[in-house]
């Protein structure tokens, strides 16, 4: 590993870490608490040409089995969030729950929609994470990146935001945080806005996954052509098709990667056969 003076773990066990829970190792992790660490250690990573990936929680991705020659750069311990004139600047470890936590305390609305998803903001930013039609590019007014090793303050509009897509799928950037646009209101309105998106979630599959594993086609629900194709509850090996919400595989019993990729091939051509439409992957595969 880099020699660097910050918070390290060898290996880096993908099971323990990912919300899915499966995979095997990457070669370790390095955890940056600061701007200057994750600054120095993308640096001497990139100086020294060693294979890295940033991660947040580890919810939408999928790890790989066995062993993996590629570090892994943690934001869990990038944590720190500050107000500003027009909502607050957040690093790229804060979880969606201390963000809100935050966001209440200081009378600020507008990122309720991330209740309950399972996210840093650094994996959220990446995905274009949000829910029913609420996403957060729209909160979003400038992403702080690492390109190349330097910081760059991206606007919104050059983080090549849709819908699930970011500049960031296309690029190497580290995400090191971001100022997020928010409105004044009373806590006992967040309160209720918060609650409303708690009630809307309660229905979601428990148990190991990575919330959506697909992307909804043009004008079709994933999950609706999944159901429609009479595949919940098909199994392979530990990976399963959720009874509750079928765009969701749940790792019930010890599963691997290999076989969760499997599954993920046989619904995609099930989907392709019965309605000719072509399922693309909202999760990550991790190298
Ligand atoms: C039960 C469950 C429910 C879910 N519900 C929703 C939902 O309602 N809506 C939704 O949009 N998603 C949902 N998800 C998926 C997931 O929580 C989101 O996509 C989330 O934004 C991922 O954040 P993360 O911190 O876990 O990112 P990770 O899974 O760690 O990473 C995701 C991707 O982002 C990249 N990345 C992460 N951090 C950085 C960084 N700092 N710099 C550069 N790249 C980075 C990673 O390399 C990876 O490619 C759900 C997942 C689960 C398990």
């Amino acid at each position: 590993m880099i020699k660097i003076s910050c918070v390290k773990e060898t290996p880096f066990d993908y099971a323990k870490h990912s919300s899915i829970g499966c995979g095997g190792s990457a070669i370790g992790a390095y955890y940056p608490k600061s701007v200057e660490e994750i600054e120095s250690l993308v640096g001497a990573l990139l100086g020294a040409k060693k294979p890295f990936i940033t991660l947040g929680n580890l919810t939408n991705v999928l790890p790989p089995d066995g062993e993996s020659q590629t570090s892994v750069v943690s934001t869990k311990l990038l944590t720190g969030i500050e107000r500003t004139d027009c909502g607050v600047f957040a690093l790229a470890g804060v979880t969606s729950g201390a963000l809100l936590k935050a966001c209440k305390a200081w009378n600020l609305s507008g990122a309720e929609f991330l209740a309950g998803i399972p996210c840093t903001l650094g994996g959220a930013l990446y995905m274009n994470a949000g829910v029913s039609g609420e996403y957060i590019a729209e909160i979003t007014e400038s992403v702080t990146v690492l390109r190349g090793g330097k910081l760059v303050v991206l606007d919104v509009a050059d983080c090549g935001y849709a819908y699930k897509s970011s500049v960031f799928m296309r690029s190497n950037d580290v995400i090191v945080g971001a100022h997020l646009r928010l409105q004044r209101e009373n806590q006992e309105n967040i309160s209720e806005k918060l609650q409303k998106y708690h009630v809307k979630r309660a229905h979601l599959p428990k148990g190991k996954s990575m919330g959506c594993v697909f992307k909804n086609p043009t004008g079709a629900l994933a999950g609706k052509l999944i159901e429609g194709a009479g595949l919940k509850g098909l199994r392979v090996g530990g990976a399963v098709v959720s009874e509750i919400h079928a765009n969701f595989i749940i790792n019930d019993k010890n599963a691997t990667a290999t076989q969760i990729k499997t599954l993920i091939g046989l619904i995609k051509n099930a989907v392709f056969a019965q309605y000719k439409i072509r399922l693309e992957e909202e999760i990550r595969y991790l190298p």
